[in-house]
């Protein structure tokens, strides 16, 4: 099982360290874990001029996992884009062919006070959004800025998907949602999009290959709706890189604090990147006030979908569980009168939990 570390910046070095506590004590319990690390984002180009060095997607090529922090940061922000932390992201996810990005809203019963939607709203939540990570308006082109005929700046993007890329994704969310409650809910918005209207098309091809599950479609502006109105009636969201982008933040909401929770970013043969869905904070960094338990519910993700260890994943998840219930909360998830635990402190206790 070879691991990358990425960190990153801000707290990504927080709570990735706390992470490696988890690491650790699986290794010593047994499990064959070699892990490396290696700088990116703004790390990156602090080491290598670079927001994704060469020598670290060397490391992430020849991993089978990796397991990654935060990017970004107030000193980074006057760089030109290509350089920007951000950029780092996106050039992994496309070098690595992680087209696949699962993200879970699962609401634990601890935290219902947390979510910022009533508790017979939102009490049992557990969505999973598959979101298409490679295509899309994000790297269509042509894209850029122009002067038009009447003199006025222009800036464009192009919104595209092919058909390949649309069955794969697909696929992908049939897959997913028959591991659950073989529902799955496809959004898009084929009433303007020529974009969607193919997306619709093959989706609703690839669902003949998979008559146990339950396809749905809707638009996106009805998804974002419903997802405030009545999130439980979605089992699995499988939608494109920027509607995806939108409605998974929408959807992190409703879970309470975006610092609980995880992701994973597949390849074709599971080989993924995990990260919490969280960016690197710059407000808290180094002041251990940091939640590290999305990360460490990533790491939780990578055992179950990339090492397909659904037993230890369980076990770390059942060890994030039992220090809710003994009332450990960073201050992003604490209610007024809840005493508040550190970053560190939380770390320690999924540790001890895990024995
Ligand atoms: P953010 O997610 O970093 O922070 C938003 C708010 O949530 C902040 O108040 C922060 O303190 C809080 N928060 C986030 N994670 C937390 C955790 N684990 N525990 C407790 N509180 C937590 O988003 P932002 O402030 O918009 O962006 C900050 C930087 O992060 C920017 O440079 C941005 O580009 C970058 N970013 C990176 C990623 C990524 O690495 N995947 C994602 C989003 C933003």
């Amino acid at each position: 099982m070879k691991i990358a570390i990425l960190p990153g910046d801000g707290i990504g070095t927080e709570i990735v360290a706390e992470a490696g506590k988890v690491v650790e004590r699986l290794r010593r319990d047994g499990l064959p874990i070699e892990t490396e690390t290696a700088p990116i984002g703004g790390a990156g180009y602090d080491a290598a001029r670079q927001p994704l060095p060469e020598a670290t997607l060397a490391i992430a090529q020849r991993a089978d996992a990796i397991l990654l922090g935060a990017v970004g940061g107030p000193k980074y922000e006057t760089l030109p884009r290509q350089l920007r932390p951000e950029q780092g992201l996106l050039a992994i996810r496309k070098a690595l062919g992680l087209f696949a990005n699962l993200r879970p809203a699962l609401l634990y019963p601890e935290l219902v006070s947390s979510s910022s939607l009533k508790p017979e709203v939102v009490s049992g939540l557990d969505i999973m959004i598959v979101r298409e990570l490679t295509g899309d308006i994000y790297f269509g082109a042509p894209r850029g800025r122009r002067v038009n005929a009447t003199g006025d700046a222009e800036g464009f993007d192009t919104m595209l998907y092919s058909e390949p890329e649309i069955r794969r994704i697909a696929r992908f969310g049939f897959e997913v949602a028959r591991k659950r409650k073989r529902r799955l809910c496809s959004v898009d918005k084929a009433n303007v999009l020529d974009t969607s209207i193919l997306w619709r098309e093959v989706v609703t091809a690839v669902a003949k290959d998979y008559a146990d599950v339950e396809l749905s479609h809707m638009y996106v502006d009805n998804a974002a709706m419903q997802l405030v109105r009545n999130p439980k009636q979605f089992d699995v969201i499988v939608t494109g890189n920027m509607f995806g982008d939108i409605l998974s933040d929408e959807a992190s909401m409703l879970a309470g604090s975006i610092g609980m929770l995880p992701s994973a970013s597949l390849d074709a043969n599971n080989k993924g990147l995990y990260e919490p869905i969280h960016g690197s904070a710059p407000d808290i960094a180094g002041q251990n006030k940091a939640n590290p338990l999305a990360t460490i519910l990533s790491l939780a993700m990578m055992f179950r979908y990339t090492f397909t260890r659904a037993d230890v994943a369980d076990r770390i998840e059942a060890a994030v569980r039992k220090v809710l219930a003994d009332g450990m909360r960073t201050a992003d998830i604490a209610s007024a009168g809840e005493g508040v635990t550190g970053t560190r402190q939380m770390g320690d206790a999924v540790v001890a939990a895990l024995s």
